[in-house]
Parts: C-alpha cells; structure tokens; sequence
C-alpha cells in the first residue's frame, strides 16, 4: 500500500513530466468542523486564543489539512497515487447559535507513472528568503527559553510553536503531563497540526506513559476523535506486563472504535486483536475456603478492592459490583469488546474488494 504522505496532490488537471495511466473518478473528504474533530479544537483553544482572528484562520488552515489528508487516504484506497485538479470549498453554517464550518476538498484521483516529481518547496535553489530565517530564529529562541520549563510557557507561545513545528512539542506534551498533569486542548490542538503517523505515535506513547485514569481517559478521546487507533500498538500494548489494568482497560474503550483505514491484512490483524483481548484479562480475585457455622468448607474469593466475602458464585463484589476480573457491567468488558471487534471483521470482509 502507497503511503499517504507520497500521495501527490495538485490543483492543476495535468502536471509536466507526468502521464496519466489511469483514471479513477472524482474523491472527495468532507470535514465537519464544529461538530466532531473541530468541537473539540475549538471548545479548548477559545479560551486559549482570547479570540484572536488570526487563530481563526489557522484553524481553517488545519481543517484544510486535515481534508486533505482524508483526500490522500481516499486516493489510496482506490490503488491511484495523486489527486488533480484538487478544489477546496469552505462554506459557514449558522445553527443555534454556534457557528460551523464544513470543508469540502475533491478532486480526481489518478495513477501518474511518474509519482517522484519534486514539490517546489523541495527545490533547492540555492537561496533562502528571510522570512524563513526569521522564524528559523524565533524557533531557536522559543525552543531555548522553554526547553527546561516548557509549562511556563503562554498558550500564545504554544500555539506559535505549533505554527513553527518545533519537533519538541511532542517532548513538552510528555514532560508537562508527568510534571504537572496533561492539557488536553493543547494535545488535541498539537496533533492536529502533526503528521498522522506521528500522532498515532505520539497518542500510544503518552497512553504507555501515563498512570492516572483521567488522563487516561483524555488521551483515549483523543486517539479516538483523531481515528489514531493502530491494531500492532494496541496489541503489544495489551500484551506488555508493565501496564496495569486500568490501561488495559482504557484500551478496550479505545480499539472498539474503527480505525482511518483498512486493508485486507487488517483480518488477520483483528484475529489477533481479539485473542489478545481475550488473553488479557484474567481473574484476579483471590479464593479462600472458610469454615462455616457447621464446620462445612465455604468457598469465597476475595475483590480487588479487598472486600473479601463475596461468595464463590456470586459473579459480582458486594462492595464495589466488580467481576472477578475487576469489572463493572458498565465497563467495556473484554466480551462487548470481542463482539465488537468481530463485528468490525466481518463487516470489513464484506467491505474490501475481493482479491
Ligand atoms: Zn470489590
């Protein structure tokens, strides 16, 4: 499979040095912004930007991205390698009160036979403008004055460093949230202006790192809002001894959602998926048999929150309503998230195009 990022996109209809060899009809992403990934951008970067205009348009300006990327994946899916004639609507839509966007890119995808044709940015002309010296400099010096104290830094700071990519934010994200706990508007506003196979990276590394539930929780909304969900993390992550149960659980919530896009190698993936599930849970109550008024041995297992008579078939803790596993019925157990992963197989074997 073709990589997103070598995925060419154009808005002109042909390109010097490039034929055409194949047409696959028109692609298109839509982003609704307001209502699932944008919401929550916006929701934590209101009160971070003051309301700056200019936030405004780089908000846009990351929505477009994000189109775009759908548009490469869309483009993948079908086997093609660039997207021509590449057109992006912006149109506002006004609904109680709040105000949403909608992002719309399409355009044709297409098999070129020449996919290496340099990006002009990449041309090398032997000069360099002092606009990118300038913020070259502001770089340095943003990156030098925070690098020890990153958390000292205003939300003005963070979101012009997010502009520059600093290839240090992703560090700062991980030392403010074992230092003084993880913000979520700033993660969610970081990885939307990342690469996705960053982010992915980045979203597993700090789930592996962290040890509070709620930001346990945090970094689970955002793998999910973002559709980071990658099947080998998740699996190794599942697998590795050093993770409690309360990532392992949080993981659960996590790999039930879809991931952004499926292959056939996917299946397999899954298979393995849903016996790691199913491996990953053991019992943890403690049994203990107990003389009863009779003299007769009465079997009782002890709770992970150490109430320690609950009767041998009782399936739930008195106390705490936890299983023998350490779950509630209203958490993602390892059966609901085994029935929705089969789910999500067998859907996908009817989806995918036959071999
Ligand atoms: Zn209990």
């Amino acid at each position: 499979m073709n990589n997103y990022m070598d995925v060419l996109i154009t808005t002109s209809s042909t390109l010097d040095g490039a034929k055409i060899k194949q047409y696959f009809g028109i692609v298109s992403a839509h982003v609704v912004a307001g209502t699932n990934v944008f919401s929550d951008i916006a929701a934590g970067l209101s009160d971070f930007f003051g309301g700056r205009s200019a936030t405004y348009a780089d908000q846009i300006s990351r929505i477009k991205a994000q189109a775009l990327t759908d548009l490469k994946y869309e483009a993948i899916e079908l086997g093609a390698n660039a997207v021509i004639s590449v057109t992006i609507d912006v149109d506002e839509v006004s609904g109680g009160g709040k105000s949403m966007f909608m992002i719309t890119a399409y355009g044709t995808a297409v098999t070129l036979d020449k996919v290496h044709i340099e990006n002009s940015e990449d041309t090398k002309t032997g000069l360099v403008t002092g606009n990118v010296l300038a913020d070259a400099i502001e770089k340095r010096i943003l990156v030098e004055q925070h690098k020890s104290a990153p958390l000292e830094m205003t939300n003005d700071e963070w979101c012009r460093l997010l502009e520059l990519k600093v290839p240090e934010m992703g560090d700062f994200i991980e030392w403010e949230m074992v230092n003084s706990g993880l913000k979520e508007e700033r993660l969610f506003a970081y990885v939307a202006s990342i690469d996705f196979d960053d982010s992915i990276a980045l979203g597993y590394k700090l789930f592996e790192k962290t040890s509070k539930e709620g930001e346990l929780r945090t970094i689970q909304k955002v793998i999910n809002k973002m559709i980071l969900v990658d099947y080998h993390r998740s699996i190794s992550l599942l697998k590795s001894k050093s993770n409690s149960l309360a990532h392992k659980k949080a993981m659960l919530n996590t790999i039930i959602k879809p991931k952004r896009l499926y292959s056939r190698d996917d299946i397999n993936l899954l298979n393995e998926l849903i016996d790691t599930v199913e491996a990953s849970f053991p019992t943890i109550a403690i049994f203990k048999k107990k003389k009863g008024l009779l003299g007769k041995e009465k079997e009782l297992w002890e709770c992970m929150c150490s109430q320690k008579e609950n009767d041998a078939d009782d399936s739930f803790c008195k106390s705490c309503g936890r299983d023998k596993r350490g779950f509630k019925t209203e958490d993602t157990t390892p059966e609901k998230a085994i029935r929705y992963l089969s789910m999500i197989k067998e859907t996908l074997n009817e989806a995918l195009p036959a071999q």
